[in-house]
């Protein structure tokens, strides 16, 4: 029997998933089909709406007009935006939304990250705080290096930052993996220790906290790399407060991320409520139908089995995700080979700069207002194909820090839209 849905979303990150999530609440009935994992695994877990554009945004929503009329978000407008935020604050317990100015996370290089949604584990780390502050690395953890972190951030904020590296426990010292390290956490598991010959053992959160205790002085508040805890982090910041006496928050890492695996997580399983039906590990290949998409086709151990639809949705992430693929010729959409404007001239494709102004950064396809994905003539590829994040051209989103920000509010509208329409046209 052939695989039917309404509406079929083509991509698992976090594009994906809340356009698939957007569509199945509009009441449609949706397909999300996903290859490998997300980008969310290598994200900070930060939901970063704009943070640059000529410059340090305070305030995101004044600053949309300002942007590119090809920018996503010149499509979705504000109202789009902020439909994305409060989907993202229907499946996750993210802080930040109490306002619509960015807040400043510090990062584990002791940089400053303006972003709009942060995790409730980095709450109390915030640089608008002006409480002195100890950064606490580990010295299996070598991402992280909390003196020059300190250091950095100490030029930056008004409050004094020190940074310690401490050994981690017992028999992790040898141990960088930070899922284990985050996991004996949740699991407050017991921690063997030998002085003088003679064994005792801990609680994982108490030795944690013995540890850093003699650096504490007059810091306030303790900033962790972010690993602690993968399924349990509020239990585990509350045991550490408790212990050290000082409000304790993440600091948001680089891969392997714990709190993008976390907000992954969250979004599965908001999924899963939804009703929506994930079919992932094997790729979309191919496609059938003329004017109309009928279906997408996915590779299976060498079969390829058809998923039919009514819309589809494409969000397949970028050049890194490989929703767009690049060779030496040419810039193309791997699937539908959809139009990618990109310079005829490859040397024009990037800037001779380094921190230049790279037109590859803005690479993707190209959509009318309702997000469909258009030809080299400006007309619909396909009258049932949208797009969403990664796979939009025209906004870079590293340099303007605006990467989840697009997948949010261009998924919820591919999604919304890609519902409304199902049977307009039986
Ligand atoms: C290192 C790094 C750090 C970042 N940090 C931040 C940050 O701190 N804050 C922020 O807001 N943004 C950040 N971003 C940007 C943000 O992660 C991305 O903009 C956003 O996640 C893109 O989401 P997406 O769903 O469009 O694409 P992706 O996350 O790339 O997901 C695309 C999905 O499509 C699937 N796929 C691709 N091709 C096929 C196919 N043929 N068939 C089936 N499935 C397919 C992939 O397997 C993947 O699951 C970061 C990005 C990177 C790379």
């Amino acid at each position: 029997m052939a695989i039917e849905d309404d509406v079929v979303v083509v991509g698992g990150g976090i594009a994906g998933m809340a356009t698939a999530l957007s569509a199945a609440r509009e009441g449609a009935q949706v397909r999300l089909l996903s290859h490998k994992e997300s980008t969310l695994r290598h994200a900070s877990g930060l939901i970063d709406v704009l943070g640059y554009a000529d410059g340090l945004v305070a305030d995101p929503f004044e600053a949309i007009s300002g942007l590119p009329e090809e920018h996503p978000y010149r499509t979705v407008g504000e109202e789009g935006i902020r439909d994305g935020l409060d989907l993202l604050d229907s499946v996750t317990d993210y802080a930040g939304g109490h306002t619509d100015r960015n807040a400043l996370v510090p990062t584990f290089g002791g940089r400053i990250k303006p972003t709009a949604r942060y995790p409730k584990t980095s709450a109390s780390g915030l640089a608008s705080d002006d409480r002195d502050s100890l950064l606490v690395g580990f010295e299996t953890v070598v991402d992280f290096d909390a003196p020059l972190a300190a250091e950095r951030l100490s030029a930056d904020v008004p409050f004094d930052a020190r940074g310690v590296t401490v050994a981690f426990l017992g028999d992790f010292r040898t141990d960088a993996r930070i899922t284990r390290l985050a996991h004996a956490l949740d699991e407050n598991e017991r921690i063997e220790r030998t002085r003088n010959g003679i064994s005792t053992s801990l609680p994982a959160r108490t030795a944690l906290a013995e540890r850093v205790k003699p650096h504490l002085g007059d810091a306030e508040r303790v900033g962790f790399p972010a690993m602690l805890g993968e399924e349990r982090p509020g239990e585990v910041i509350a045991s550490l407060e408790a212990e050290l006496g000082a409000d304790v928050f993440e600091v948001p890492m680089g891969p392997p991320s714990l709190p993008g695996m976390r907000l992954e997580t969250a979004f599965h399983d908001a999924l899963k409520d939804e009703g929506v039906r994930t079919t992932s590990g094997n790729p979309v290949v191919d496609f059938e139908g003329g004017d109309e998409l009928e279906a997408v086709v996915v590779e299976r151990n060498g079969a390829e089995i058809p998923f039919y639809g009514d819309q589809f949705v494409l969000a397949t992430g970028g050049l890194v995700g490989k929703g767009i693929d690049s060779t030496r010729e040419r810039v193309s959409e791997p699937i539908f080979d959809c139009h990618v404007p990109a310079p005829e001239d490859r040397y024009d494709w990037s800037d001779p700069e380094a921190f230049g102004e790279h037109s590859f950064a803005r690479f993707g396809v190209e959509t009318d207002d309702e997000l469909r994905v258009l030809d080299a003539d400006g007309e619909p590829e396909f009258d049932n194909l949208r797009a969403a994040g990664g796979v939009l051209g025209g906004y870079d989103f590293a340099a303007e820090k605006s990467g989840s920000g697009v997948s949010l509010s261009t998924g919820v509208v591919a999604g919304r839209i890609a519902s409304e329409q199902v049977n307009v046209n039986p």
